[in-house]
């Protein structure tokens, strides 16, 4: 279409419209499990990305990522901020956090005090400076949303039990907005129970949700589908902490669940705005 013009004008539409793309464009990757990586123009984030027990069935996150990632290495460079959903093996283990903040000197960590502890208890003492970008918070399923923004980082979080039974684990469901644009909502280990839904309605409605991040267990089950649908109503929905034997086999695990599922470390997703 732009054929009909100077060459020249060609070639700067091109560069611009390029620069828009990268500069405006969402994008999910994923690492492993429940692990992903946001960014939207300067904006990148982490989920659950600093985690070292598979139980025998999970996908840790391949060496060549988390050392592009330990090292600032594009596109894992500049990041912004991390976000714990739990304490659990397959989300978070304090180790490989703490070595990950050691090198990359202004990454903050947001998580419960559980997440707080377990940095402390690995032995990092609490005059440490690196306490001083560990944020923890204490958040109980009954309780409010709670809200907070670092830079251009928007953030509000409510806290939904973990499935199957686990009361003493706090689960943080994070959402954040990057550059007062793309609103991402990761839900770690929530389980598939309305009422614990229904009771924050009013927070999940009161901004409307880019691309949800549900454990795969939501992705074609009924309750899960549901509270997607009229609680959550994302734009995008693409499940999480498959199963590593998926990896490989995408598009049959993503044809069998009926909806969108991140299979393979590496992989993205762009998160479309509009
Ligand atoms: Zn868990
Ligand atoms: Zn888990």
């Amino acid at each position: 279409m732009m054929r009909i013009f100077a060459l020249g004008l060609i070639a700067s539409i091109t560069i611009t419209s390029m620069a828009t793309a990268h500069d405006h464009s969402s994008r999910a990757t994923y690492l492993g499990n429940a692990g992903i990586m946001v960014a939207r123009g300067d904006s990148k984030i982490l989920f659950d990305a600093f985690y070292a027990n598979s139980y025998g069935q999970y996908a840790l996150v391949p060496g060549e990522i988390s050392n592009a990632m330990l090292a600032g290495e594009a596109p894992y460079d500049d990041v912004d901020a991390i976000f714990i959903s739990h304490v659990h093996g397959d989300h978070f283990t304090a180790e490989p956090a703490i070595a990950y903040l050691r090198e990359q000197k202004t990454v903050h960590l947001y998580g419960s005090n559980q997440v707080v502890d377990a940095i402390t208890n690995a032995g990092v003492d609490e005059n440490d400076p690196l306490m001083d970008r560990i944020h923890g918070f204490d958040l109980n399923p009954q309780d409010g949303s709670e809200h907070f923004s670092i830079g251009a980082l928007t953030v509000d979080f409510v806290a939904i039990p973990h499935a199957g039974n686990r009361p003493t684990i706090q689960n943080f469901a994070w959402r954040v907005t990057l550059d007062e644009h793309t609103t991402v909502l990761h839900l770690g280990d929530a389980g598939t129970v309305r009422a614990d839904f229904e009771r924050h309605s009013d927070h999940f409605s009161s901004k409307k949700t880019d691309a949800a991040f549900p454990p795969y267990w939501f992705i074609g089950n009924n309750d899960g589908e549901a509270i997607l649908a009229d609680i959550i109503a994302p734009k995008q929905t693409v499940g999480i902490h498959v199963p590593a034997r998926a990896a490989g086999n995408g598009d049959e695990w993503r044809a069998k669940a009926g909806g969108d599922l991140f299979t393979d470390p590496g992989e993205n997703r762009e998160i479309s705005e509009d």
